[in-house]
Parts: C-alpha cells; structure tokens; sequence
C-alpha cells in the first residue's frame, strides 16, 4: 500500500529511467512521453548538457542563502532580461510561487505609490495560476477551491474572450489584470492577438498593470520565447517556471523596472528560490534554447505535427473536434471524454495528458525530432481508426 496521500488519481505506470523523447518502464516497455513533466523537461529526459552542467555545480556549492550574492543567479537574471521585456527578477522553487510573487509585486508598486487600495487582480475564471490558496481564488475555479475557504478577497473574474464582462469587471482598485496567454490546464485555449492587444491598450488606459501567466506556455514552448511575442505586446509581470528548469524545480518572476520599484529589501523572499544548482541547469536550458536556429526548427516540426493531426481530425470529424496551441502547446479536443482515448494512447506507447475541455494535451521535448513526431501521429491514427 502506498504511503503517499490520495490526492492524486495515479496512473498504474512507474519508469526506470527516460532518454530524450522516450520512457522506459519498470516493467520493460519504452515509451514516447509526450507529456514530458507536464512541459517541464523542455530538453527531453536525461539531456548530456544538463546532465553536465548540473554536476559540474553540485561538485561547487549547491546553496547559500539569498543574504548572498549567488553569481550563477545574476547570470541567470541578466540573460532573461537582455531578451525580453524586463528589467529585474525574482528567482523562487515553482509556478505557483511565480505567480504569487506575481500579485505581490503588482500589488506592492501601487502601494509604494501611494495607492494602497488599487489592490484587486482580475482573472479569468476557471483559468489556472497554481495550487496555493491564493493561486486557487486566482484562478476562479470552484472545483479547485472547495473545501478549502473561507475565500480569499482581492481577485474578481471575467469570462474568457469576452471583452465586455472583462470591461464590465474592471473597477477603481483593479490593479491589475492577470491571464494565461494560453490557457494550459482549461484546454489549451489560445487567446486571439487582437484579444491580448485590446488587453494591454484597456490596461493602459485605466493605469493597470498586465501580467500575462507564461508558467506553462513560455520558455520557447510554443515557438517563440514567450508566447505574446505573437501578439506583440509588452506586459508589465511575468511569471515563469515549468521549462526554464528542463525538471528541476525552478519559477521565477520577470518585471519591468517601473513595478520593480516596489520590491524594496525585505519586502518579499524565499530561502531555496534561486539557488546556485537550480540557477546553473537555467542558464544550462537557455544555452540550448537562445541556440540559433532552436526556436525556428522547433517552429517547423510543430507546424508538420499541427497539419497531421488536423489531416486526423478532417478523416475522423466525429471523434476530433478541434487541433488547439501553438507550437509544442498542443490540444487535441475531442467531441467526448478523452480518458479512454488517453488509455489507449499509452497502450500504444504514446504518453499524453488530459486538460480541460475534453482535450488532450500533447507537450513533447523542444528538441523533439520530426521522426519521433511521425511515431507519434501513426499511434494517434491507429488508435482513432479503432475508437
Ligand atoms: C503549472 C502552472 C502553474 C503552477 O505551477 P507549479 O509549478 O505547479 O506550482 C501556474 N500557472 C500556469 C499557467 C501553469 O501551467
């Protein structure tokens, strides 16, 4: 009997040990994991670089104190935000505490400018920001919130896509708005470039800040970056976690200098968040992906597995209603419950994992190749010519 507590509805499956894109089980079988942690082992299993690089450190020094200068983690911060929108971070251990650190850092720029009371963050309901108890009233789901009140104050919530409940929700002391740029958990729902657009111009003009939740959907995962790269558009937050550690716990928040400005010293911390083994597999990540032509290759696989599995659902259109993401963030929705689809995947080696919506996420590794996709797409056909 298990030991661990009955949180989790596990699946009869344990491997021994896993090799880029493949699995291989206990009990002698190898798999394609196209789940991959969840979109965390942005290099695939067992990557030599990260292997590598995360023994050189933990021959150094695995963790001070951030009381210290930690110089793999000032790397670590310059390198993402020479390449992006931010001026500062806030290194911590998951997503969940990203998007945490996330509200604090809205909330305390517009204390520290003399608003104390613009305070509320607005989001979109039933999205997904994490499992803490102010990341679950974030996120607006009553599921995820039962049993666990009293409810916390300080978040409202708008319908997704729908641009008048969000203007309808936006009050004096909205301080910001906080989505997913696409939304991992509730389906993988891809917001439109227009949609973040009309986001950021509303928020400039009721002087509200924009975080934009890149915890699942960043770190080159959808063939940019960030995925709001797409839309072009410049948020004032970002958290991120999941793929910046390739499967070593490791979140962070991204800032602009202007809401930095509140996070004066002693007003937020964390005693692992950033230590020098998490800092040296992220630097060791972004070696692999700010590589040249990374993110363009990444571009052209996804662009061939997102044709043949549209060529899936035009010959199966009762079975496949829709091919959702962008890049590797993929969904393939079905018109019905997918765990049996799911289960029948994973009987034929192909590793996939449920989202909302009756949608099954597909997340292989970035450096997944073409040929590994085409395995992929021939189990899928398989198992829909004998649903
Ligand atoms: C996974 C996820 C989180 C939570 O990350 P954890 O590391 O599980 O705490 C937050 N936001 C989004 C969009 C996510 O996908």
């Amino acid at each position: 009997m298990s030991a661990l507590a009955k949180n989790y509805n596990r699946r009869k499956i344990a491997f021994k040990r896993g090799k880029g894109s493949f699995l291989f089980s206990t009990n002698g079988k190898k798999y394609l994991d196209f789940v991959q942690g969840i979109a965390v082992n942005s290099l695939g299993h067992a990557n030599s670089y990260l292997i590598r690089a995360i023994n050189n450190q933990a021959k150094k020094v695995w963790h001070i104190s951030n009381a210290f200068i930690i110089q793999e983690g000032e790397k670590l911060a310059k390198r993402l935000t020479q390449k992006t929108f931010a001026d500062y971070v806030i290194f911590q251990n998951s997503g969940t505490e990203a998007t945490e650190a996330s509200i604090k850092v809205a909330r305390r720029y517009f204390y520290s400018i003399g608003k104390p009371k613009k305070n509320i963050i607005l989001c979109i309901k039933n999205s997904f920001h994490g499992r803490t108890i102010a990341a679950i009233n974030a996120s607006g789901s009553k599921k995820m919130q039962e049993g666990f009140g009293p409810k916390v104050s300080g978040f409202d919530h708008f319908k997704f896509g729908n641009l008048n409940s969000l203007k309808r929700s936006i009050k004096k002391n909205t301080a910001a708005i906080m989505v997913e740029t696409i939304m991992g958990e509730g389906g993988i729902k891809v917001h439109s470039n227009i949609f973040l657009k009309k986001l950021r111009k509303i928020c400039n003009q009721k002087k509200i800040l924009l975080i934009l939740d890149e915890v699942q959907c960043g770190i080159g995962r959808t063939g940019k970056f960030f995925a709001f790269e797409y839309a072009k558009v410049k948020p004032d937050i970002v958290p991120i976690a999941k793929g910046i550690g390739g499967g070593f716990p490791l979140g962070a928040v991204l800032m602009t200098k202007k809401v930095a400005s509140g996070m004066i010293p002693g007003t937020h911390g964390t005693t692992n968040g950033g230590n020098p083994l998490a800092m040296s597999v992220g630097n060791a990540v972004l070696d692999q992906i700010f590589k040249k032509k990374f993110l363009k290759n990444l571009q052209k696989v996804s662009k061939y597995f997102h044709n043949e599995l549209n060529k899936i659902k035009n010959d199966y259109p009762k079975l496949i209603k829709e091919v959702r993401g962008v890049g590797l963030l993929i969904g393939l929705q079905l018109f019905n419950d997918p765990t049996k689809f799911i289960k029948k995947l994973e009987d034929n080696k192909l590793l996939t994992i449920r989202s909302g919506e009756n949608t099954i996420r597909i997340l292989p590794p970035l450096n997944v190749k073409k040929s590994e996709i085409t395995i992929a797409v021939k189990i899928i056909r398989k198992v829909c010519k004998k649903f």
